[in-house]
């Protein structure tokens, strides 16, 4: 990849808004920018300035300065805009020989000389009015003018090609700007932060067998084997909790997929609608009414979780609704969570026990939906598919209620109601519960989302295991330490490397060597 071409892009996301802003990097950036732009003062480093998009007038053309001082006949249609005006500036104020080039659009300017800049190159950034016409207009100026379009990251590519972030900053750019919930945003530098204190013991142990083979001739003790283990443990055992936090972490960072099943007119939308807090699901009183899935994401405990609402499963009686409860089905096989609804009241059903025993072994969580009408005292209504029009659902009071409830398996049956919102709370823990299992304690200290990192935290520990192993064996200090550098690498690699020169220095620091 070049890294010295002038790369352009529209660094905001696709659409209209009230800005958008072009990103010009490299080393011709001012060069690209000037000819078009028609600015209030001369680009100066962190500053904004205000200006004028205009059509260049020919390549080379230098910047034109708007003038200062505002023209008497600013209320002609040639004069400037109000909010030039304010800021002094007149399109007709200046002696030009022939007419200047009228504005696109009026720019705010950024230059940021390098390497003091994102990427470490000279950057000016555009920021125009949010229209996609003109973003891309100013993007095809600057490519006229020479400038390659960036590819997608390239950036930031080339902030870490350059040295100015290392891959780990770079992931975590990618992660906050694809974040879907503050929580995600929130994590970034967690996981460095976690492994700092894990990387710096192992460092020291380094440290310490160094000094021992470097230095023996200045009374460096050298460690006893069991101190050795000792401190390669001290790494080992939070270094594998790190690890074991994979599972959470990868479901924070992609969220994951919660379906929604249960027999027809159990309330799946109902709940579906509690959950995501707004009337998103058709909520009908006819049974088998849902037919296609109808998926929300919704952030439980910053987590995203995809709701899927699926057709009621059940001997279906036409073509269409067999294959709405195919796709219920199937969305039960995709999920990574199964929320299967009954209603409280209502016996349970063969079609029940059926759906039950099929996600028996399956993470799931069992609700009681319709909890406001399976109290004791209600109103009989033996009709089998009796339904009240007006919404309230069936209303039935059946001395096997309870029994059935005490048998849902599983342990985890929560009731809920939609009309009234009881239980939907217990319900949004018991999710987060059932997500972040003991992990979910890590989520302010940091935790392992990616599968590199998790590949790394790997290596590192079965480097720790074959140094452990070394101990044992009795070799010497020099392979053992063959084994904790190798320890250490993937660590780097996650972190940020360590240099030899960090190694001397501890040295030189904690051993008064060579007083
Ligand atoms: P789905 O077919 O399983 O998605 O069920 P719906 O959510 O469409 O609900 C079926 C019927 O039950 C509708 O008439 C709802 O108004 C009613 N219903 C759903 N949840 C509750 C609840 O918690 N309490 C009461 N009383 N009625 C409910």
């Amino acid at each position: 990849m070049n890294l010295d071409d002038t790369i352009v892009a529209i660094a905001t996301p696709p659409g209209r808004g009230g800005i958008g802003v072009v990103r010009l990097a490299g080393p011709q950036a001012r060069e690209i920018a000037l000819p078009m732009l028609r600015l209030k003062s001369d680009l100066e480093v962190g500053r904004t300035v205000f200006g004028e998009l205009i059509e260049p007038c020919g390549a080379g053309t230098p910047a034109r300065h708007m003038p200062r001082n505002a023209n008497k006949d600013e209320g002609s249609a040639e004069g400037p805009t109000p909010e030039l005006s304010a800021v002094g500036f007149s399109r007709a104020g200046a002696p030009a020989p022939q007419e200047p080039p009228p504005r696109i659009d009026e720019v705010v300017v950024t230059y940021f000389a390098k390497p003091h800049s994102y990427t470490t190159d000279d950057i000016v950034e555009i920021s125009a009015h949010g229209s996609p016409v003109v973003l891309r207009h100013i993007v095809e100026l600057c490519i006229a003018a020479g400038a390659r379009l960036a590819e997608p990251g390239e950036f930031t590519m080339r902030a870490f090609l350059n040295g100015r972030i290392d891959l780990t900053q770079a992931e975590a750019v990618r992660d906050l700007i694809e974040a879907q919930t503050l929580y995600q945003a929130k994590l970034d530098g967690a996981l460095s932060r976690r492994l700092q204190p894990i990387k710096q013991k192992l460092v020291e142990l380094i440290a310490l067998l160094e000094a021992g083979i470097d230095f023996a001739e200045d009374d460096v003790s050298v460690l006893p084997d069991a101190t050795i283990v000792q401190n390669i443990e001290s790494v080992r055992g939070p270094l594998q909790e790190l690890a074991a936090s994979f599972a959470y972490g990868k479901i924070v960072h992609e969220g994951l997929t919660l379906a929604i099943v249960g027999r027809p007119n159990v309330g799946k939308s109902s709940l579906f609608n509690c959950l995501v807090e707004r009337e998103r699901a058709i909520v009908t009183a006819t049974p088998g009414t849902t037919r296609d899935l109808v998926t929300e994401t919704v952030a439980i405990g910053g987590i995203p979780i995809k709701l899927v609402d699926t057709a009621g499963i059940r001997h279906a009686l036409d073509e269409a609704e067999s294959i709405g409860v195919r796709k219920s089905m199937e969305a039960l096989a995709d999920a990574d969570l199964v929320l299967v609804v009954l209603d409280a009241s209502r016996p349970r059903s063969a079609e029940d026990d059926e759906l039950l025993g099929q996600v028996a072994d399956r993470p799931r969580i069992i609700v009681e939906s319709k909890s406001d009408l399976a109290g004791p005292a209600r109103e009989i209504d033996t009709e089998p598919g009796a339904v009240n029009r007006e919404g309230h659902g069936f209303s039935r009071a059946d001395s096997q209620q309870d029994e059935d409830r005490a048998l849902a398996p599983g342990g985890n049956c929560i009731r809920t109601s939609a009309l009234t919102g009881e239980g939907v709370p217990e319900l949004r823990t018991e999710i987060l519960r059932q997500v972040g299992g003991e992990a979910g304690g890590q989520a302010e200290t940091g935790f392992l989302t990616n599968v590199r990192h998790q590949g790394l935290v790997r290596d590192s520990l079965a480097a720790l295991e074959a140094a452990t192993n070394a101990v044992a064996g009795k070799v010497p200090h020099e392979m053992l330490l063959l084994d904790l550098y190798g320890a250490l690498r993937p660590l780097d690699a996650i972190t940020g490397a360590t240099t030899p020169d960090d190694i001397l220095n501890l040295i030189f620091s904690t051993f008064c060597i060579g007083k």
